[in-house]
């Protein structure tokens, strides 16, 4: 026999026994974001190295150490797509969507790339359901968006996860919180990794952001981010804590939580679940002001967030809430003798036609093993047709939850009456 080969290191199969969850949970977010006036937006797998270098920022652990980036046929650097944000606005950028007025707003889900070190809740290939809110500058926009996914907990009847919410200013006031961030680690300076020591010149908010558990206690220790925000920035915040607590939306202020990509600009905020492990972020988002002209449009505002959807699996799992199981086999036809091969075939042809889930057997068993595959499959009707029942037109119809028995003409139309 050949040899077995398995998925790549960092991936899982979702199992046909499994997608209904998948798809449950698709469903929802899906209804949520229209709810809330969110359109759906696909873009491609990959896009140009570029845009993430530019987008993403060449600082962060995901354009320095994550990326699946490789050469095309045609030399130019392709990379997985690692987020969805500088996609979306390299495509509202591309397609002008601004064209048609703002605000612009649109949800992903959609697989994602990073080639992390593989745990519970971190893979290579994930999913995420992500929303961009294009062309708003004020709070509202800010409220809104995270009030769209405190509904999608709420919907998803999971509990225990807390909102932490941040601003990190802007251009205006971040120089001179750089200054203190900078002045603070440099003090600092021999206990940093490699990788921070390097961030303290080009970028030390960066260093808020690091795993190391050396960088982490320092990073306690770093002055705050709220003690610098310039008037503008301190308004905008009160602003959005004030419409959070008025939906009752309840959060608390965090100024650890920086977000590890470069592109955001005053709110941030992180749904963390005290039901996972170390991957407790299910979701984390912000505004992005700088975003849209660093990749070459016109100065614009934004903001979104993006949430794994691994995670939301597994605290629903550890939450132990029910999941609607699909709607299994509604009716199951057992052939019995040569004769029944070609009137059940054409019988379960029409009922599916007609929206009925009806199966029969297609592996050659005997009329026992065929119930035995209808109790397996879950059917909540079965019906044996064999000569007699050819003879006269008619079968019985059998309810396999109950045992009842009843007679139905071997039609189509008068099948699905009896069993729907
Ligand atoms: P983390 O701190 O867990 O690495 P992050 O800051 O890198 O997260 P983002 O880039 O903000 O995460 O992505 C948003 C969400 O996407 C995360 O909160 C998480 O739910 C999910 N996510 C990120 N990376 C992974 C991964 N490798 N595997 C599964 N889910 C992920
Ligand atoms: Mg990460």
């Amino acid at each position: 026999m050949a040899e077995l080969i398995t998925k790549p290191k960092g991936t899982y199969d979702v199992l046909p026994s499994e997608s209904y969850r998948w798809q449950y949970l698709e469903s929802v977010l899906r209804k949520a974001a229209s709810d809330f006036g969110y359109r759906e937006i696909r873009f491609p797998t990959f896009e140009y190295t570029e845009l993430f270098i530019r987008g993403v920022g060449d600082t962060t652990d995901v354009v320095q150490k994550e990326m699946f980036t490789f050469t095309d046929r045609g030399g130019r650097s392709i990379t997985l797509r690692p987020e969805g944000t500088a996609s979306v606005v390299r495509s509202f950028l591309e397609n002008s969507l601004y064209g048609a007025g703002l605000p612009v707003k649109c949800f992903y889900i959609a697989p994602n790339f990073r080639g992390e070190q593989p745990q519970a809740g971190r893979y290579r290939e994930f999913y995420q359901f992500g929303v961009e809110y294009l062309g708003s500058p004020c709070p509202s926009a800010d409220a809104e968006v995270i009030s769209l996914y405190a509904t999608i907990l709420e919907r998803l009847g999971v509990k225990n996860i807390q909102l932490s919410i941040n601003s990190i200013g802007c251009p205006e006031c971040r120089p001179k919180f750089h200054a203190a961030l900078r002045a603070y680690f440099e003090s600092r300076q021999k206990e940093l990794c490699p990788t921070c020591l390097d961030r303290l010149g080009r970028n030390p908010l960066r260093i808020l952001d690091c795993k190391s558990p050396i960088c982490k206690e320092i990073a306690q220790g770093a002055p705050s981010c709220l003690d610098h925000l310039c008037e503008e920035c301190h308004e905008h915040f009160e602003k959005v804590k004030e419409m959070l607590a008025a939906m009752g939306i309840d959060f608390t202020v965090n100024p650890g939580i920086v977000r590890g990509l470069d592109y955001y600009t005053r709110t941030v905020f992180e749904f963390i679940s005290t039901d996972l492990g170390a991957q407790s972020t299910v979701c984390g988002g912000g505004r992005y002001d700088g975003l849209i002209e660093t990749l070459g449009g016109q100065p614009t505002p934004g903001l979104g967030f993006a949430s794994g959807l691994e995670r939301l699996l597994m605290v629903m799992d550890a939450q132990g809430i029910e999941i609607p199981k699909p709607e299994g086999c509604r009716i199951f036809l057992a052939a019995l003798g040569e004769a029944a091969e070609v009137p059940v075939q054409k019988l379960v042809y029409e009922l599916r036609k007609l929206g009925v889930k009806a199966e029969r057997d297609t592996t050659g068993r005997g009329l026992k093993a065929q119930m035995k595959y209808a109790d397996r499959l879950g059917a909540a009707y079965s019906m044996v047709i064999g000569d007699n029942e050819l003879n006269a037109g008619i079968a019985r119809i059998k309810d396999m939850s109950g045992g009842g028995v009843f007679d139905c003409p071997l039609n189509a139309e008068d099948i699905k009456k009896a069993v729907m």
